[in-house]
C-alpha cells in the first residue's frame, strides 16, 4: 500500500518528510549541518591535513564546507588544527567568542586534544580548557579521512539536535570522540597521468 498505508495506520505521521510536511526546525537543522563554513584556524602540522581535507583530492565542498573564512563573524565551525601554546590561547578564545551562535568545535589530533607529546609549560594540555569542544578526531596527525569521519559526525549531531541536548547536560561541548581512521588513499604523484 505504500504511502497510502502508512497514511491510513499513522495519519500524517506516516508521511516521510519532504519539503511540505517537513518542520521548520528539522529544515533549519538540515540547512546548519550543510552549510557550516570552518574558521581558518591552523596552529600547526595538523593544518596540513586539514588543507588537504578542503582540497580536490577529498573536497569537503561536498558537505558545503570549502569555504574556510578569514573572519570568525562569518564562521560556523572551529577546527583546532595543531597545538595550542599559552600564547595563542587567548587569541583562540577570542575568536571563538567573535563567532556567531550556534558555532561548534572540533578538536583536530592529539596535540589539540591533550597536548600530546609536548607534555610542557609552553603548551595548553587540551584546547577544551579554553573553548568546549563538540568533537575530538584523534590522531598524530589524523588523516583526513579522520577529520571527514568528525565532520559528518558533528554534522548528524547538528540535524538531530543532539549536539544542543548534550551540551545543555555537561554545560560545555558535546565531548564525542570519534574512531581514529587510517589513511585508505593511493597517494597522488605528480606528473602521473
Ligand atoms: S597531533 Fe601531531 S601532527 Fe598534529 S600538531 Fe601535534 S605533532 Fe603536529
Amino acid at each position: 500500500m505504500g504511502v497510502v498505508g502508512d497514511v491510513l495506520s499513522d495519519g500524517l505521521g506516516g508521511l516521510s518528510h519532504n519539503v511540505i510536511t517537513g518542520r521548520i526546525e528539522d529544515l533549519v537543522k538540515w540547512a546548519r549541518s550543510r552549510s557550516s563554513w570552518p574558521a581558518s584556524f591552523g596552529l600547526a602540522c595538523c593544518a596540513i591535513e586539514m588543507m588537504a581535507t578542503g582540497a580536490a583530492h577529498y573536497d569537503i565542498s561536498r558537505f558545503g564546507m570549502e569555504v574556510f573564512r578569514a573572519s570568525p563573524r562569518q564562521a560556523d565551525i572551529m577546527i583546532v588544527a595543531g597545538r595550542v601554546s599559552q600564547k595563542m590561547a587567548p587569541v583562540l578564545r577570542q575568536v571563538y567568542d567573535q563567532m556567531m551562535e550556534p558555532k561548534w568545535v572540533i578538536s583536530m589530533g592529539v596535540c589539540a586534544s591533550s597536548g600530546g607529546m609536548f607534555n610542557n609549560y609552553a603548551i595548553v594540555q587540551g584546547v577544551d580548557q579554553i573553548v568546549p569542544v563538540d568533537v575530538y578526531a584523534p590522531g598524530c596527525p589524523p588523516t583526513p579521512e579522520t577529520l571527514i569521519h568528525a565532520i559528518e559526525t558533528l554534522h548528524g549531531l547538528i540535524e538531530s539536535g543532539e549536539i544542543m541536548r548534550r551540551r545543555e547536560v555537561t554545560g560545555a561541548g558535546a565531548d564525542v570522540h570519534v574512531e581514529e581512521i587510517p589513511a585508505t588513499s593511493v597517494p597522488v604523484l605528480l606528473g602521473s597521468s
